[in-house]
């Protein structure tokens, strides 16, 4: 373990590891655009350099290795001069449209630029101009001006996703990062990250283009509910002080934009473009009317008739849901269990075009917390079998249940958040909230619990599965 010093600190580093590394994991910040704890070394901004106590030249840090007494300095004269003359050069050709550029208040470097230069541009040439808004993707424009080439985007394609689907073109003045022409970026199920880890504004998510300034946003920590793996990723939705009062009221309650949130045990700092597609997911038609058979009712008198029929069935089966939370399978476990026969159902099958499995992240198990539904309670055998003849109530929580599986005779209990036709042959219907609307957990298939927080209210006649479980199981007075 060699010991390094940084401006006289010292620093226990691993054998292997670079300054930067080294400097990183001790938390201390040495400044870089093309570096990225993840991806291989380019060492082509030079913007990390330092210097080696003794030395009268500067070297980068990204690439330097530790070595036993290796001492490096981070704020000399030389260095100062260094960055700031780097700051010069990288912002010569840039066009310095923040006022406009959706990377504002989290770009690299606009930080850089008044912690290292801070000065106008001495040049007295005219710009050189290259390509705004080209078409990258469905998903990604690329504007060449603002990019500094650190080519963080092309090494992600090519070391994390695999598809080698972006690279770099030409030479000097006239280098332009461009998608392969096989349409390989198009398809890329990783494509988003590309734009979180662009150190400047070249790189743009459309869905999120000029909707919202990211100062106006707060995260929520949330899980991706797209697959088995439970990427933790962070809900982005306006601040309640930013709240708009003229526009649509439906924007205060609206996820403007969807990122990984760092989580090394689970999906590294990625997700999967679905994730990135969440917030039209949960803002799909919900269901907000409670119903006995398909009439509109009050939610207390529908949970006042489910609970008449579990405590009247002799034979009922529960088909609970793989996206229920944890603490909403315990509460069913606690208070309805022994009453039932239960059977894990899967809500969600992959669906026509998305990426069934590969090695990255994506699972082919389309549902949240099968670990956690399992670990209570057994799957069910055969997912397309009808019910056994002798159940005479049937409740289903979630999505995905066929309807037609009920035996003749049975009763109906139908739980969900979502609006389906389906839903008005129950004898009850109860709406339930979803996700962003409550506080839980998922188990991932590899055993790791990742929590998520609620960011939006229900709506009114929504009941938490939670309270509604514990409602259903003892007579007292029920949510609403
Ligand atoms: S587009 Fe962004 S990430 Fe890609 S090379 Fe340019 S600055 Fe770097
Ligand atoms: S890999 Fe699965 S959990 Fe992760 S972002 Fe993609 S769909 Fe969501």
């Amino acid at each position: 373990m060699p010991r390094i010093y940084i401006d006289g600190r010292p620093i226990d580093a691993d054998a292997g590891q670079t300054v930067m590394q080294a400097a990183v994991a001790a938390g201390i910040e040495i400044p870089a655009f093309c570096w990225h704890p993840n991806l291989s070394v380019s060492g082509s901004c030079r913007v990390c350099a330092v210097q080696v106590e003794g030395r009268s030249w500067v070297e980068i840090s990204c690439n330097m290795p530790v070595a036993e007494d290796l001492k490096v300095l981070t704020d000399t004269d030389l260095v100062r001069a260094y960055r700031k003359s780097i700051l010069e050069l990288t912002t010569l050709n840039h066009p310095v449209d923040c006022g406009i550029c959706d990377k504002s208040g989290e770009c690299t470097l606009q930080d850089y630029h008044y912690e290292h230069n801070g000065k106008p541009s001495n040049s007295r040439d005219v710009k050189v101009h290259a390509t705004k808004f080209h078409h990258l993707s469905e998903r990604i424009t690329l504007d060449n001006e603002r990019c500094i080439l650190c080519s963080r985007c092309v090494r992600f394609t090519h070391e994390i996703s695999k598809t080698k689907s972006l690279g770099i073109v030409n030479r000097g003045d006239h280098s332009l990062v461009r998608a392969s022409e096989d349409g390989a970026f198009e398809h890329d199920a990783y494509s988003d990250n590309v734009v979180d880890i662009c150190p400047v504004g070249a790189l743009l998510s459309r869905a999120f283009l000029y909707k919202s300034r990211v100062w106006y946003l707060e995260p929520t920590p949330s899980v991706c509910p797209g697959c088995s793996r439970g990427c933790t990723v962070d809900l982005w939705h306006r601040k309640a002080e930013w709240k708009l009062r003229a526009l649509d009221p439906a924007k205060n309650v609206a996820i403007e934009r969807v990122t990984p949130r760092d989580n090394p045990a689970v999906n590294g700092p990625w997700t999967c473009n679905k994730a990135r597609d969440l917030p039209a997911f949960f803002e799909r038609p919900r269901a907000v009317q409670a119903m006995l058979a398909g009439k509109p009712v009050a939610t207390l008198e529908a949970i006042e008739a489910a609970r008449s029929l579990v405590a009247c069935a002799r034979n009922p089966v529960a088909l609970v849901s793989n996206w229920g939370s944890n603490e909403e399978l315990a509460a069913f476990a606690q208070a309805l269990a022994a009453r039932f026969t239960v059977r894990v159902k899967t809500d969600w099958a992959p669906q026509p075009g998305e990426v069934v499995e590969d090695a990255i992240l994506i699972r082919a198990d389309k549902n949240p917390n099968t670990a956690g539904a399992c670990s209570r309670f057994p799957a069910m055998d055969d997912p397309a079998a009808k019910l056994p003849d002798g159940c005479d109530l049937v409740l289903a929580w979630g999505e995905g249940f066929d309807l037609t599986r009920v035996p003749r005779g049975a009763r109906l209990v139908v739980l969900d958040a979502w609006r389906d036709p389906g839903h008005e042959n129950a004898d009850v219907f109860i709406p339930t909230s979803i996700q962003t609307e409550r506080d839980g957990s998922y188990t991932n298939f590899q055993g790791v619990t990742s929590g998520f927080k609620a960011c939006f209210a229900k709506p009114e006649a929504a009941v938490h599965a939670e309270e509604l479980f514990a409602a259903l199981g003892v007579r007292e007075s029920v949510p609403a």
